[in-house]
């Protein structure tokens, strides 16, 4: 299954912020959204950064005046980006591999969307779900 099968349920839409924006901003703009990360970009669409909750409370713990720093000193720069076409196993090696939960989808160096671990476990289940009902209805015959 390809990440694309994702997007596709979830759409396109992405949470972004810009470099120049404080942690102050990305927090609201956190807890507005409910996410737990939100991708850097100075116009919606090239990807630069991403900041998640952990940078954050990372920063915190050293750093008391953290809601006036901008994103771009605590972002992550080296962003692992994905496109429609990866299959969906080779992001969950991504994900687990690095500790990361999210990953930008990118197309032509265009931002297209994003896909979370809870987007990957949500899949994974129906998958699976799915599965099982296909495996049950030939073993009792009422497929
Ligand atoms: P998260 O698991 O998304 O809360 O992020 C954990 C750490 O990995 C934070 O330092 C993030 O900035 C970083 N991170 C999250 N997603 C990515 C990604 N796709 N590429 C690189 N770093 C990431």
């Amino acid at each position: 299954m390809q990440v694309a099968s994702i997007l596709t349920v979830k759409g396109a839409d992405v949470a972004t912020i810009t470099p120049e924006s404080t942690i102050g901003d990305a927090v609201t703009a956190l807890h507005h959204h409910r996410i737990g990360a939100l991708v850097v970009s100075p116009d919606g669409r090239r990807v630069v950064g991403i900041v998640s909750e952990r940078d954050i409370v990372r920063r915190m713990a050293t750093d008391a005046g953290v809601m006036s720093v901008p994103v771009s000193h605590v972002m992550t720069a080296n962003v692992h980006t994905c496109t429609p076409e990866d299959e969906v196993e080779q992001l969950m090696v991504l994900m687990t591999g690095h500790r990361i939960r999210h990953v930008p989808v990118v197309v032509d160096g265009q931002l297209s969307g994003i896909v979370s671990i809870g987007d990957v476990v949500k899949h994974r289940v129906t998958q699976l779900e799915n599965e099982n009902q296909v495996l049950y209805e030939y073993m009792t015959g009422t497929r």
